[in-house]
């Protein structure tokens, strides 16, 4: 298994990753995961940061790892940026931005999840705001609003023209598929739909599976992070079966890893390899999940 495993690596990407700087303390820093990838043959790492900008960080990156290592930044509509902010969604495009991540801890379900029904508590030093109303929607009304915010509606149409990724981030299913129709329409091509395998933002097969018909660049981004002992204790069994569920073609690993308790996020990923092989689920299907999907979105084919 650890053979397969180490050859299922090559040309792998993980479009979900922490790493220093960062406020919160991680487990490595952005050059030292770039090395460790790297090293393992993998093909694109995005780093996530909850507050800030990544972009900047990794133009500068890029001139001290490999080539043949794609590294993509983004931005994370939490409060720290403004929100819905238009104006820092428009200059961190104009930085290199790759994908904009819809809000995580200031999203109304993760306050909901943390602070009311207390279904993710490993989340709770992060999320400030204890009234999920006091939080970041898309939509018009939350919970069950049918409309986007205006706001919304301008940042997708920027993603739309700059041919970047929309990650769906901590958002109720609702929320994603309102987000997703009104995407659709501006003309946003490509999509992830961030750990529906997680108690913060649970999605049932059915509902992962509605909402990747609008597109056929409309990914589910499966996190390995939530089987970890001080996080959801999710079964990979239970991954296993949503990929099975959903169709391989539209499945994603990302580790979601860097947290100071975990191993280093490549290791994290090495992990959910793994224990899917573990699962049973094939190589082939790894390998279209790991590297032929995530190619595509990239353009990396
Ligand atoms: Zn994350």
């Amino acid at each position: 298994m650890w053979n397969q495993m180490r050859e299922l690596m090559i040309g792998a990407c993980d479009l979900h990753i922490h790493a220093g700087p960062d406020v919160v303390p991680r487990q490595q820093d952005l050059l030292e995961v770039a090395e460790q990838a790297s090293e393992a043959g993998m093909k694109a790492l995005a780093i996530k940061d909850h507050n800030t900008v990544t972009a900047d960080r990794v133009n500068l990156a890029k001139k001290f790892v490999s080539k043949d290592l794609m590294l993509l930044g983004g931005i994370v509509l939490n409060y720290a940026v403004g929100g819905f902010n238009v104006e820092a969604v428009d200059q961190a495009l104009r930085l290199g931005a790759k994908i904009v991540w819809m809000p995580s801890m200031d999203s109304c379900l993760t306050i909901e999840k943390v602070h009311v029904s207390q279904a993710t508590p490993w989340l709770l030093p992060f999320v400030k705001l204890r009234q999920p109303e006091k939080g970041l929607t898309v939509l018009d009304q939350w919970p069950s609003g049918e409309n986007l915010k205006p706001e919304v509606r301008d940042i997708l149409k920027l993603i739309a023209e700059n041919d970047a990724i929309l990650d769906t981030c901590h958002l109720s299913a609702h929320e994603c598929k309102v987000l997703i129709d009104g995407a659709v329409d501006v003309g946003v091509k490509k999509i992830i739909v961030t750990h529906p395998n997680c108690s913060v933002n649970p999605m049932t097969i059915d509902e992962q599976k509605s909402l990747i018909t609008k597109g056929d660049q409309i990914y589910l981004n499966y996190a390995f992070l939530p089987c970890m002992p001080l996080f959801d204790r999710q079964h990979p069994r239970i991954i296993a079966e949503m990929m099975n569920g959903v169709g391989f073609d539209r499945c994603m690993l990302f580790s979601d890893f860097g947290q100071m308790v975990n191993p280093p996020p490549v290791e994290g990923y090495q992990m959910f390899i793994a224990s899917l092989l573990a699962m049973g689920v094939g190589e082939k299907e790894i390998q279209k999940m790991a590297s032929k999907n995530p190619a595509r979105l990239l353009g990396l084919e």
